[in-house]
Protein backbone atom coordinates (compact mmCIF):
# COMPACT_ATOMS: atom_id res chain seq x y z
CA UNK A 1 0.00 0.00 0.00
CA UNK A 2 1.73 3.29 -0.72
CA UNK A 3 2.31 5.11 2.80
CA UNK A 4 0.00 8.44 3.74
CA UNK A 5 -0.55 10.29 6.59
CA UNK A 6 -3.25 9.50 8.96
CA UNK A 7 -5.34 11.89 11.45
CA UNK A 8 -7.22 10.48 13.82
CA UNK A 9 -9.12 13.32 15.28
CA UNK A 10 -11.61 12.32 18.30
CA UNK A 11 -13.78 15.62 17.93
CA UNK A 12 -15.90 16.73 15.00
CA UNK A 13 -14.67 20.25 15.72
CA UNK A 14 -11.02 18.58 15.33
CA UNK A 15 -11.48 16.79 12.09
CA UNK A 16 -12.89 20.48 10.85
CA UNK A 17 -9.26 21.75 12.21
CA UNK A 18 -7.35 19.26 10.41
CA UNK A 19 -9.45 18.94 6.93
CA UNK A 20 -9.50 23.17 7.07
CA UNK A 21 -5.50 22.94 6.89
CA UNK A 22 -4.89 20.26 4.76
CA UNK A 23 -7.56 21.91 2.57
CA UNK A 24 -5.79 25.43 2.84
CA UNK A 25 -2.19 24.12 1.85
CA UNK A 26 -3.82 22.32 -1.08
CA UNK A 27 -3.47 19.11 0.62
CA UNK A 28 -5.92 16.28 -0.88
CA UNK A 29 -6.91 13.78 1.41
CA UNK A 30 -9.50 11.05 2.33
CA UNK A 31 -11.89 10.14 4.86
CA UNK A 32 -12.05 7.17 6.36
CA UNK A 33 -14.61 5.31 8.42
CA UNK A 34 -14.20 1.31 8.35
CA UNK A 35 -11.80 1.36 5.48
CA UNK A 36 -13.15 -1.37 3.73
CA UNK A 37 -13.62 0.09 0.56
CA UNK A 38 -11.15 2.83 0.95
CA UNK A 39 -7.83 0.72 2.20
CA UNK A 40 -8.37 -2.37 -0.82
CA UNK A 41 -8.45 0.49 -3.60
CA UNK A 42 -5.33 2.03 -2.19
CA UNK A 43 -3.63 -1.56 -2.11
CA UNK A 44 -4.57 -1.20 -5.90
CA UNK A 45 -2.72 1.60 -6.02
CA UNK A 46 -6.31 3.32 -7.14
CA UNK A 47 -6.43 7.13 -6.69
CA UNK A 48 -4.27 7.25 -4.08
CA UNK A 49 -3.86 10.26 -1.41
CA UNK A 50 -1.18 11.27 0.70
CA UNK A 51 -3.47 12.37 3.98
CA UNK A 52 -6.56 10.49 5.09
CA UNK A 53 -8.55 11.97 7.97
CA UNK A 54 -10.33 9.55 9.69
CA UNK A 55 -13.62 9.44 11.19
CA UNK A 56 -13.93 6.42 13.04
CA UNK A 57 -12.67 7.48 16.89
CA UNK A 58 -15.28 10.43 16.85
CA UNK A 59 -18.05 9.25 19.53
CA UNK A 60 -20.77 11.85 18.55
CA UNK A 61 -20.95 10.02 14.66
CA UNK A 62 -22.23 6.88 16.27
CA UNK A 63 -25.57 7.54 17.29
CA UNK A 64 -28.20 5.34 16.49
CA UNK A 65 -32.26 5.64 17.07
CA UNK A 66 -35.11 5.00 14.74
CA UNK A 67 -34.78 8.60 13.39
CA UNK A 68 -31.05 9.33 13.85
CA UNK A 69 -28.15 7.25 12.05
CA UNK A 70 -24.66 8.11 12.38
CA UNK A 71 -22.36 8.14 9.85
CA UNK A 72 -19.77 5.98 11.62
CA UNK A 73 -22.71 3.02 12.93
CA UNK A 74 -21.39 0.25 12.06
CA UNK A 75 -23.34 -1.86 9.16
CA UNK A 76 -23.91 -4.73 11.73
CA UNK A 77 -24.90 -1.91 14.54
CA UNK A 78 -27.83 -1.25 11.88
CA UNK A 79 -28.63 -4.64 11.14
CA UNK A 80 -29.04 -5.67 14.27
CA UNK A 81 -30.40 -2.56 16.01
CA UNK A 82 -34.18 -3.04 16.97
CA UNK A 83 -34.54 0.45 16.23
CA UNK A 84 -33.89 -0.08 12.49
CA UNK A 85 -36.79 -0.68 9.89
CA UNK A 86 -37.05 -4.37 9.09
CA UNK A 87 -36.66 -3.61 5.45
CA UNK A 88 -33.55 -1.74 5.77
CA UNK A 89 -31.90 -4.18 8.46
CA UNK A 90 -32.58 -6.56 5.65
CA UNK A 91 -30.86 -4.77 3.14
CA UNK A 92 -27.95 -4.22 5.82
CA UNK A 93 -27.07 -7.96 6.51
CA UNK A 94 -27.18 -8.91 2.98
CA UNK A 95 -24.26 -6.72 2.67
CA UNK A 96 -20.52 -8.54 2.68
CA UNK A 97 -19.50 -10.70 5.14
CA UNK A 98 -19.89 -10.26 9.09
CA UNK A 99 -16.33 -9.32 9.11
CA UNK A 100 -17.16 -6.39 6.96
CA UNK A 101 -20.11 -5.57 8.17
CA UNK A 102 -18.37 -5.18 11.74
CA UNK A 103 -15.77 -2.95 10.54
CA UNK A 104 -18.17 -0.88 7.06
CA UNK A 105 -19.92 2.20 8.29
CA UNK A 106 -23.09 3.52 7.01
CA UNK A 107 -21.90 6.73 5.76
CA UNK A 108 -18.72 4.76 4.16
CA UNK A 109 -21.69 2.09 2.05
CA UNK A 110 -23.31 5.56 1.14
CA UNK A 111 -20.03 7.05 -0.21
CA UNK A 112 -18.93 3.49 -1.71
CA UNK A 113 -16.91 4.17 -4.38
CA UNK A 114 -18.05 2.75 -8.06
CA UNK A 115 -16.76 -0.24 -9.48
CA UNK A 116 -16.18 -1.81 -12.99
CA UNK A 117 -14.28 -4.71 -13.98
CA UNK A 118 -11.53 -2.50 -16.14
CA UNK A 119 -10.61 -0.78 -12.72
CA UNK A 120 -11.07 -3.37 -9.75
CA UNK A 121 -7.72 -5.10 -10.58
CA UNK A 122 -4.54 -4.89 -9.63
CA UNK A 123 -2.10 -2.15 -10.93
CA UNK A 124 -0.26 -4.92 -13.50
CA UNK A 125 -3.21 -6.16 -14.68
CA UNK A 126 -4.92 -1.99 -15.41
CA UNK A 127 -1.53 -1.21 -16.56
CA UNK A 128 -1.55 -4.26 -19.38
CA UNK A 129 -4.37 -2.67 -20.40
CA UNK A 130 -2.83 0.65 -20.71
CA UNK A 131 -5.32 1.89 -17.60
CA UNK A 132 -8.10 3.88 -17.98
CA UNK A 133 -9.87 6.95 -17.42
CA UNK A 134 -10.80 6.92 -13.66
CA UNK A 135 -7.51 6.05 -12.68
CA UNK A 136 -5.74 6.90 -15.96
CA UNK A 137 -1.90 7.68 -14.33
CA UNK A 138 -1.50 10.38 -16.10
CA UNK A 139 -2.03 9.27 -19.85
CA UNK A 140 -5.48 10.37 -20.97
CA UNK A 141 -6.58 6.99 -21.25
CA UNK A 142 -9.72 6.31 -22.47
CA UNK A 143 -12.95 4.69 -20.55
CA UNK A 144 -12.97 0.98 -21.64
CA UNK A 145 -16.63 0.78 -21.34
CA UNK A 146 -17.84 3.90 -23.35
CA UNK A 147 -14.49 3.77 -25.61
CA UNK A 148 -13.20 6.95 -27.67
CA UNK A 149 -13.74 9.68 -25.05
CA UNK A 150 -11.88 10.18 -21.66
CA UNK A 151 -14.44 12.69 -20.40
CA UNK A 152 -17.19 10.03 -18.76
CA UNK A 153 -17.03 7.43 -16.21
CA UNK A 154 -19.79 4.84 -15.97
CA UNK A 155 -18.51 2.59 -13.03
CA UNK A 156 -21.48 0.78 -11.31
CA UNK A 157 -22.70 2.13 -7.70
CA UNK A 158 -23.03 -1.39 -6.12
CA UNK A 159 -23.77 -0.19 -2.21
CA UNK A 160 -27.13 -1.59 -0.96
CA UNK A 161 -28.71 0.84 2.13
CA UNK A 162 -29.36 3.31 -0.25
CA UNK A 163 -32.47 2.46 -2.59
CA UNK A 164 -34.06 1.76 1.28
CA UNK A 165 -33.22 4.65 2.50
CA UNK A 166 -34.43 6.44 -0.41
CA UNK A 167 -37.85 4.72 0.21
CA UNK A 168 -38.06 5.63 3.47
CA UNK A 169 -37.78 9.72 2.67
CA UNK A 170 -34.07 9.51 4.56
CA UNK A 171 -32.55 13.00 4.70
CA UNK A 172 -28.46 12.97 4.58
CA UNK A 173 -26.21 15.59 7.04
CA UNK A 174 -23.31 17.10 5.74
CA UNK A 175 -20.72 19.17 7.54
CA UNK A 176 -17.51 21.07 6.41
CA UNK A 177 -15.41 23.95 7.99
CA UNK A 178 -17.66 26.08 5.65
CA UNK A 179 -20.67 25.27 6.99
CA UNK A 180 -23.54 22.34 7.35
CA UNK A 181 -26.15 21.04 4.66
CA UNK A 182 -29.13 18.99 4.62
CA UNK A 183 -30.55 17.36 1.58
CA UNK A 184 -33.52 14.40 0.71
CA UNK A 185 -30.91 11.05 0.10
CA UNK A 186 -31.88 10.58 -3.68
CA UNK A 187 -30.36 14.50 -4.01
CA UNK A 188 -26.95 13.10 -3.15
CA UNK A 189 -26.08 11.44 -5.55
CA UNK A 190 -24.19 12.41 -9.02
CA UNK A 191 -24.33 10.72 -12.76
CA UNK A 192 -20.74 10.52 -12.51
CA UNK A 193 -18.66 7.40 -12.03
CA UNK A 194 -15.27 9.28 -10.84
CA UNK A 195 -17.01 12.25 -8.49
CA UNK A 196 -20.25 10.06 -7.52
CA UNK A 197 -21.81 12.63 -5.13
CA UNK A 198 -21.95 16.28 -3.84
CA UNK A 199 -19.51 16.17 -1.43
CA UNK A 200 -16.98 18.87 -1.97
CA UNK A 201 -13.19 18.21 -0.96
CA UNK A 202 -13.35 18.48 2.94
CA UNK A 203 -16.87 17.85 3.55
CA UNK A 204 -18.61 14.63 5.33
CA UNK A 205 -21.31 12.73 6.27
CA UNK A 206 -22.98 13.31 9.92
CA UNK A 207 -25.68 11.86 9.90
CA UNK A 208 -28.71 10.22 8.25
CA UNK A 209 -32.74 11.17 9.45
CA UNK A 210 -35.23 8.91 9.05
CA UNK A 211 -38.54 10.38 8.88
CA UNK A 212 -41.07 9.89 11.62
CA UNK A 213 -43.49 7.83 9.93
CA UNK A 214 -41.24 4.99 8.56
CA UNK A 215 -43.21 2.48 10.88
CA UNK A 216 -45.87 2.94 8.47
CA UNK A 217 -43.70 1.67 5.04
CA UNK A 218 -43.48 -2.11 5.21
CA UNK A 219 -42.02 -3.77 1.62
CA UNK A 220 -39.06 -5.81 0.94
CA UNK A 221 -35.43 -5.65 -0.62
CA UNK A 222 -34.64 -8.08 -3.21
CA UNK A 223 -30.99 -8.26 -4.45
CA UNK A 224 -29.37 -10.28 -7.35
CA UNK A 225 -25.08 -11.26 -6.76
CA UNK A 226 -23.13 -13.84 -7.65
CA UNK A 227 -22.44 -15.53 -4.52
CA UNK A 228 -24.92 -15.04 -1.35
CA UNK A 229 -21.65 -15.35 0.91
CA UNK A 230 -20.80 -11.65 0.19
CA UNK A 231 -20.76 -10.14 -3.32
CA UNK A 232 -22.04 -6.92 -4.09
CA UNK A 233 -25.43 -5.97 -5.80
CA UNK A 234 -25.40 -6.74 -9.38
CA UNK A 235 -28.91 -5.72 -9.14
CA UNK A 236 -31.16 -4.74 -5.95
CA UNK A 237 -34.17 -3.22 -5.68
CA UNK A 238 -36.39 -2.06 -2.65
CA UNK A 239 -40.43 -1.40 -2.93
CA UNK A 240 -41.91 -0.30 0.09
CA UNK A 241 -45.50 0.62 0.49
CA UNK A 242 -48.08 2.20 2.56
CA UNK A 243 -51.77 1.10 2.62
CA UNK A 244 -55.61 2.48 3.56
CA UNK A 245 -57.01 0.50 6.71
CA UNK A 246 -59.67 -1.34 3.99
CA UNK A 247 -55.51 -2.70 2.84
CA UNK A 248 -55.83 -1.03 -0.26
CA UNK A 249 -52.51 1.03 -2.07
CA UNK A 250 -52.13 4.70 -0.20
CA UNK A 251 -48.23 5.20 -1.21
CA UNK A 252 -45.53 3.55 -3.10
CA UNK A 253 -41.60 3.89 -3.67
CA UNK A 254 -39.46 1.97 -5.80
CA UNK A 255 -35.59 2.23 -5.72
CA UNK A 256 -32.55 0.51 -7.28
CA UNK A 257 -28.88 -0.23 -7.36
CA UNK A 258 -26.32 -1.87 -9.13
CA UNK A 259 -27.42 -0.70 -12.30
CA UNK A 260 -25.89 2.80 -12.91
CA UNK A 261 -23.35 4.97 -11.12
CA UNK A 262 -26.04 6.30 -9.11
CA UNK A 263 -28.74 4.77 -7.31
CA UNK A 264 -31.99 5.75 -8.48
CA UNK A 265 -35.38 6.22 -7.33
CA UNK A 266 -38.44 5.99 -9.62
CA UNK A 267 -41.21 8.32 -9.45
CA UNK A 268 -42.34 8.49 -12.56
CA UNK A 269 -42.94 4.93 -12.98
CA UNK A 270 -44.50 4.48 -9.81
CA UNK A 271 -46.73 7.85 -10.37
CA UNK A 272 -48.31 6.55 -13.49
CA UNK A 273 -48.79 3.12 -12.27
CA UNK A 274 -50.67 4.47 -9.29
CA UNK A 275 -52.89 6.86 -11.15
CA UNK A 276 -55.05 3.61 -12.05
CA UNK A 277 -53.93 0.76 -9.75
CA UNK A 278 -55.28 -2.43 -10.53
CA UNK A 279 -53.40 -4.97 -8.06
CA UNK A 280 -51.27 -7.69 -9.82
CA UNK A 281 -51.37 -6.60 -13.16
CA UNK A 282 -49.91 -3.36 -11.73
CA UNK A 283 -47.14 -4.77 -10.47
CA UNK A 284 -46.25 -6.91 -13.52
CA UNK A 285 -46.09 -3.63 -15.53
CA UNK A 286 -44.66 -1.64 -13.00
CA UNK A 287 -41.96 -4.02 -12.68
CA UNK A 288 -41.39 -4.13 -16.77
CA UNK A 289 -41.21 -0.56 -16.48
CA UNK A 290 -38.79 -0.04 -13.97
CA UNK A 291 -36.93 -2.57 -16.03
CA UNK A 292 -37.29 -0.46 -19.22
CA UNK A 293 -35.86 1.81 -16.75
CA UNK A 294 -32.78 0.93 -15.53
CA UNK A 295 -29.46 1.50 -17.78
CA UNK A 296 -26.82 -1.21 -17.03
CA UNK A 297 -23.87 -1.28 -18.79
CA UNK A 298 -21.42 -4.12 -19.33
CA UNK A 299 -18.38 -3.62 -16.46
CA UNK A 300 -19.96 -6.23 -13.71
CA UNK A 301 -20.20 -9.85 -13.77
CA UNK A 302 -23.05 -10.17 -15.08
CA UNK A 303 -24.39 -9.03 -18.68
CA UNK A 304 -26.62 -5.91 -19.05
CA UNK A 305 -29.51 -8.06 -20.60
CA UNK A 306 -29.50 -10.50 -17.74
CA UNK A 307 -29.88 -7.90 -14.95
CA UNK A 308 -32.32 -5.88 -16.67
CA UNK A 309 -34.49 -9.39 -16.78
CA UNK A 310 -33.68 -9.59 -13.27
CA UNK A 311 -34.92 -6.24 -12.27
CA UNK A 312 -38.56 -7.52 -12.99
CA UNK A 313 -38.49 -10.45 -11.39
CA UNK A 314 -36.56 -8.37 -8.50
CA UNK A 315 -39.17 -5.95 -8.50
CA UNK A 316 -42.53 -8.62 -8.31
CA UNK A 317 -40.26 -10.79 -5.79
CA UNK A 318 -40.39 -6.92 -3.77
CA UNK A 319 -44.18 -6.79 -3.64
CA UNK A 320 -44.88 -10.37 -2.28
CA UNK A 321 -48.23 -10.52 -1.01
CA UNK A 322 -49.29 -6.90 -1.57
CA UNK A 323 -51.49 -7.90 -4.70
CA UNK A 324 -54.62 -5.25 -4.00
CA UNK A 325 -57.45 -5.16 -5.87
C1 LIG B 1 -15.50 -8.47 -0.31
C2 LIG B 1 -16.41 -7.31 -0.16
C3 LIG B 1 -17.76 -7.49 -0.38
C4 LIG B 1 -18.66 -6.43 -0.27
N1 LIG B 1 -19.98 -6.64 -0.50
C5 LIG B 1 -20.85 -5.59 -0.39
C6 LIG B 1 -22.23 -5.76 -0.59
O1 LIG B 1 -22.72 -6.87 -0.83
N2 LIG B 1 -23.03 -4.67 -0.51
C7 LIG B 1 -22.55 -3.42 -0.22
O2 LIG B 1 -23.32 -2.47 -0.13
N3 LIG B 1 -21.24 -3.24 -0.01
C8 LIG B 1 -20.39 -4.29 -0.09
N4 LIG B 1 -19.06 -4.10 0.17
C9 LIG B 1 -18.62 -2.76 0.45
C10 LIG B 1 -18.73 -2.46 1.94
O3 LIG B 1 -20.04 -2.40 2.31
C11 LIG B 1 -18.25 -1.13 2.09
O4 LIG B 1 -16.89 -1.36 1.90
C12 LIG B 1 -18.52 -0.47 3.43
O5 LIG B 1 -19.87 -0.16 3.61
C13 LIG B 1 -17.78 0.79 3.38
O6 LIG B 1 -17.80 1.32 4.65
P1 LIG B 1 -16.43 1.75 5.29
O7 LIG B 1 -16.78 2.45 6.55
O8 LIG B 1 -15.48 0.61 5.39
O9 LIG B 1 -15.92 2.80 4.20
P2 LIG B 1 -14.44 3.30 3.91
O10 LIG B 1 -13.69 2.27 3.15
O11 LIG B 1 -13.82 3.83 5.13
O12 LIG B 1 -14.79 4.52 2.94
C14 LIG B 1 -15.46 4.31 1.71
C15 LIG B 1 -15.60 5.66 1.01
O13 LIG B 1 -16.48 6.48 1.74
C16 LIG B 1 -15.84 7.69 2.15
N5 LIG B 1 -16.39 7.96 3.48
C17 LIG B 1 -16.48 7.10 4.52
N6 LIG B 1 -17.16 7.68 5.53
C18 LIG B 1 -17.49 8.93 5.12
C19 LIG B 1 -18.20 10.01 5.71
N7 LIG B 1 -18.74 9.94 6.93
N8 LIG B 1 -18.35 11.16 5.00
C20 LIG B 1 -17.83 11.26 3.74
N9 LIG B 1 -17.16 10.26 3.13
C21 LIG B 1 -16.99 9.12 3.81
C22 LIG B 1 -14.36 7.39 2.11
O14 LIG B 1 -13.61 8.56 1.86
C23 LIG B 1 -14.30 6.42 0.92
O15 LIG B 1 -14.32 7.15 -0.29
C24 LIG B 1 -18.16 -5.15 0.09
C25 LIG B 1 -16.80 -4.95 0.34
C26 LIG B 1 -15.93 -6.01 0.22
C27 LIG B 1 -14.49 -5.80 0.51
S1 LIG C 1 -16.46 2.96 -16.58
FE1 LIG C 1 -14.73 3.43 -17.93
S2 LIG C 1 -13.56 5.05 -16.90
FE2 LIG C 1 -14.98 4.18 -15.42
S3 LIG C 1 -13.76 2.65 -14.34
FE3 LIG C 1 -14.81 1.57 -16.02
S4 LIG C 1 -13.41 1.64 -17.75
FE4 LIG C 1 -12.68 3.11 -16.23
Amino acid sequence: MPPFELYTPDSIEQALEISGNLSRENKEFDWIAGGTDLLPNYKWHINSKNYVISLSSIDELRKLNNVHIGATVSIYDLANSPTTHPVLAKAANSIASVMIRRSGTVGGNICLDTRCYWLNQSETWRESIDWCHKCDCGTGADCRVIPNQNTLCVATYQADLAPVLMCLGAEIHLLSHKGKRSMKLEDFFELDGIKRNVLFPGEFITHVSIPNDSAEWIGDYQKLRQRDSWDFPEAGVAVLWKTNPDNTIKDLRIATTGLESIPAIHHKEVGEALTSWKGEDSVDDLADSIRKAVKPVQNTWFSPNYRKKMVKVLTKRAFGNLLVE
